[in-house]
């Protein structure tokens, strides 16, 4: 059959395999170390294992609420409320989702349609725009700029129209580190306070953050809050990104929308990992720990590779570094990219894919979210380029 009528009818036409699995598959190919796609490489912790494995035992493997084990979102509940001070109702104001993937995604389908503006800042995660145009939507970019990538809020201010139906911020922020302040938040909280765009949050590195800087989570911004959609991931947080279990916060009237969307899309999500979680979420000790747990490996890649000739700014949350590799090179990241993993086994992620234009920045993103011996290995590699 001649499917090229039928591939007419794409939503998504010029959309590629994301560059995390193209070069998670050329990285195995070559069996090279791989600091590309975020994921540990070191076990998640027992206790949370076998508290899953108990959870199977005592039978809950039926399908879970539609919105979610109501004690897990007890606990997500009383977790924001001690460190934001804003206390989201479990009943109706709390969603636990397919990752945070699907908290974003369900959001865009909620609000976007034919015709919206959606405010996307470059370099983005690559999973806001297609969840946009799917929904004939259209992205409006503000591109922020090396080697900072501070937010531009003037150039974002001025692309705001009155199509605008939704911004998407992300801190801390994937890829770049950068994380927003108390006054960027204040910022966009004075912008937005006039209109009546909604604001989607992705803070799934919530808990990654760096040099005793605070996470300005939109939550604790009245104005921000009540127009906000924040996603989380415990992926992300208990070193868990297969389970693919988040969970996304807003007010009441939002959340109600929201989950006319989710309750078709997926119903519900993993029954025994959410019990395991909202058992494990009792100790916060175990959130945050990984401030100093994360700050020991990038500390540690950082000072391995001093002596390089690659240039960097210490990430300030999110586990991934971004390396600036001009003083070696002036090719175009994806090709050096590919060098790197083909002839010096090291696996990273261009940064250009995440840009308007795919606009060469000379760097590098690598995740040290891997064991000591991993990092020593890279390191190795990267002080003898
Ligand atoms: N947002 C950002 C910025 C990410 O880096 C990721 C990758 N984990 C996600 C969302 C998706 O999270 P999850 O794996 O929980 O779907
Ligand atoms: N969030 C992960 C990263 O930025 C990728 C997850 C995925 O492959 N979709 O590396």
């Amino acid at each position: 059959m001649d499917y090229r009528p039928l591939l007419n009818a794409s939503k998504l036409p010029d959309v590629k395999t994301t560059i995390f699995t193209s070069v998670g598959n050329l990285a195995r190919e070559h069996n090279a170390i791989d600091l590309s796609q975020g994921f540990p490489n070191f076990e998640a912790d027992e206790e949370l294992k076998s508290l899953v494995t108990k959870a199977m035992h005592e039978g809950h493997n039926q399908y879970a609420p539609m919105q979610g084990y109501y004690g897990l979102r007890e606990q997500i509940s009383e977790k924001i409320e001690s460190l934001h001070n804003r206390r989201y109702h479990p009943e109706k104001e709390i969603t636990i989702t397919v990752g945070a993937t699907e908290a974003i995604f369900t959001a865009i389908t909620t609000f976007v349609g034919k015709g919206d503006e959606v405010m996307v800042i470059k370099p983005a995660y690559d999973c806001y725009e297609p969840a946009i145009i799917v929904n004939g939507g259209k992205p409006i970019y503000v591109q922020l700029d090396a080697p900072d990538y501070k937010m531009d809020w003037t150039a974002f201010q001025g692309k705001i129209t009155d199509k605008t139906k939704m911004v998407i911020i992300n801190t801390p922020h994937n890829p770049s580190g950068m994380i927003l302040s108390k006054w960027d938040m204040e910022q966009l909280e004075a912008i937005l306070k006039p209109t009546n765009i909604i604001l989607l949050s992705d803070e799934v590195y919530e808990h990654i953050i760096f040099d005793k800087q605070t996470h300005e989570s939109a939550s604790r911004f009245t104005d921000l809050a009540k127009r906000s959609f924040i996603c989380a991931s415990f992926g992300k947080t208990f070193h868990v990104t297969g389970w693919k279990v988040g969970y996304c916060v807003a007010p009441a009237a939002l959340m109600a929308e929201f989950r006319k969307v989710h309750q078709f899309a997926v119903f519900c999500v993993d029954h025994p990992v959410q019990h395991a979680l909202a058992t494990y979420l009792k100790h916060p000790s175990h959130y945050l720990e990984l401030i100093n747990f994360y700050q020991e490996k990038r500390d540690f890649f950082l000072n391995g590779i001093k002596s390089s000739k690659f240039k960097f700014k210490p990430t300030q949350g999110t586990y991934f570094q971004l390396l600036d590799y001009s003083l070696i090179s002036m090719e175009e990241d994806e090709i050096i990219g590919k060098r790197l993993i083909t002839q010096n086994s090291l696996a990273s992620i261009p940064i250009s894919s995440f840009n308007v234009n795919n606009r060469n920045d000379y760097m590098l993103r690598f995740c040290f979210a891997k064991k000591q011996e991993t990092l020593e290995q890279a390191i190795e590699i990267l002080c003898s380029l």
